[in-house]
């Protein structure tokens, strides 16, 4: 399956059963998605509807048990869409995110809110957005100022995020608040907002983007915005920290795996093209510079794809550490933009022109060195430990 780096390397973690989803997942993609991008891309977003339907396919929450309205699989199946949809550049569909909020549902939840989110965000009916981001805090997330203050039997939010992917078809959003302003972490606590007739709420403008076009990233704001106390994650004020700690290495690792699979297709994009275009009286192919960058950009790959394999098997044992996720997320983010630079060189003028795959491949790339905790901080943590 990951020819494209050559030698028709197969993922150690791929079964019969796995090859099965896969195809259906393709196929959904193909004929569900790929039609649909040049729309998406022009509205800014890919629309409920999509959600509903790869939510009905059993595509959602794959790894959620089926107890609360997931498919029961593991990391591998929920890898499978994230490649899948990697590999054809469709960054607009933001399923990585409404998985990590499923999860922090799913980790940190009491009972009663998994049975009670859970099954809708597993059919497609709540899409999930989580934020964290707001103006004057990114990296630094101890300086966030929205506030929760509780009120009887409910907690009164204001404050505004920024940068929140799904923001604008967000229909459930783990929310960072502080509750104990000046308490630095031990202040902070995650809400679960259901935006459906919320008064008070408001999403701002889909923000104009370098690449992933098709992606709703917005702003929120929450102007005195009255939230039932039992949508606090887990019930217990002050856990906000250390819940979105304990998920990170999850997050991470999702964001490697959809890097990888961008170096397969921009690879497979690139190695088609040398072969059909011609100068000087051969095919662009031929000539040594493109066999050598091939060359490099399929032995990046393949690190890359081995290393990754490694993060999806040891996700699904339950052992990966917040150090390996961290290297993953900041060294194939890096090496996924300069395979993906070498795939524009090798189209000429062609690489710069956004109906060219590879073109919206490599706009689409550089935020994932910015996003899910910048490079710069993965390498502040990755040193701490050694
Ligand atoms: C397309 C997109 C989607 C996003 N989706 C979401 C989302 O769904 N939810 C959400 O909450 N957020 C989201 N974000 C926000 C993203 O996580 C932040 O932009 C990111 O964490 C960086 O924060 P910042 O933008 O405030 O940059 P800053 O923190 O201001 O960083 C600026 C620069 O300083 C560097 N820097 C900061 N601290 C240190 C340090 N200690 N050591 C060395 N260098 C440092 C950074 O690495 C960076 O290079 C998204 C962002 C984008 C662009």
């Amino acid at each position: 399956m990951n020819a494209a780096s050559g030698g028709g390397y197969v993922s150690p973690w791929m079964d019969e059963e796995l090859a099965i989803f896969r195809d259906t997942t393709s196929r959904f993609v193909e004929a569900e998605m790929v039609p649909n991008e040049p729309l998406w891309r022009k509205q800014q977003h890919v629309g409920k509807d999509i959600w509903r339907k790869v939510g009905a396919l059993g595509l959602l929450c794959t790894d959620i048990s089926a107890q609360y309205g997931g498919v029961g699989g593991d990391f591998r199946h929920e890898a499978v869409l994230y490649e899948e949809l990697g590999r054809r550049g469709l960054s607009g569909f933001g399923q990585g995110v409404h998985s990590i909020c499923a999860h922090y549902l799913l980790n940190h939840g009491t009972e009663e809110q998994k049975r009670r989110f859970l099954p809708r965000m597993a059919r497609g009916e709540l899409i999930g957005a989580i934020g964290m981001t707001e103006p004057a805090a990114g990296s630094d997330l101890q300086g966030i100022k929205t506030r929760a203050v509780r009120e009887g039997d409910s907690y009164v939010v204001s404050g505004s995020k920024i940068f929140i992917t799904n923001g604008y078809l967000a229909e459930l959003i783990a929310l960072v608040v502080k509750t104990q302003p000046g308490e630095g972490a031990k202040g902070t606590s995650i809400l679960m907002v259901e935006t459906k007739d919320l008064l008070g709420f408001r999403v701002g403008r889909i923000l104009d983007k370098m690449g992933m076009k098709s992606q709703d990233t917005a702003e929120l704001f929450f102007d005195n915005v009255r939230v039932p106390a039992a949508n606090l994650l887990g019930g217990v004020e002050g856990q906000g920290f250390y819940q979105l700690m304990s998920d990170l290495p999850y997050e991470r690792a999702l964001i490697a795996v959809i890097a990888v699979a961008s170096m397969e297709g921009a690879l497979a994009e690139t190695i088609k093209y040398v072969k059909e275009r011609r100068a000087f009286g051969r095919s662009i192919a031929e000539f040594q510079n493109t066999k050598f960058k091939l060359a490099e950009a399929a032995t990046k790959t393949r690190i890359a794809r081995v290393f990754v394999d490694d993060c999806i098997t040891r996700i699904v044992k339950g052992s990966l550490d917040t150090l390996s996720a961290s290297m993953a997320k900041y060294w194939v983010t890096d090496t996924q933009q300069e395979v993906l630079d070498e795939g524009v060189q090798l189209h000429g003028g062609y690489g710069y022109m956004n109906e060219y795959l590879v073109c919206r491949m490599f706009a689409d790339a550089r935020v994932q060195r910015i996003y899910g905790g910048t490079n710069e901080i993965m390498k502040e943590l990755i040193s701490r430990s050694l």
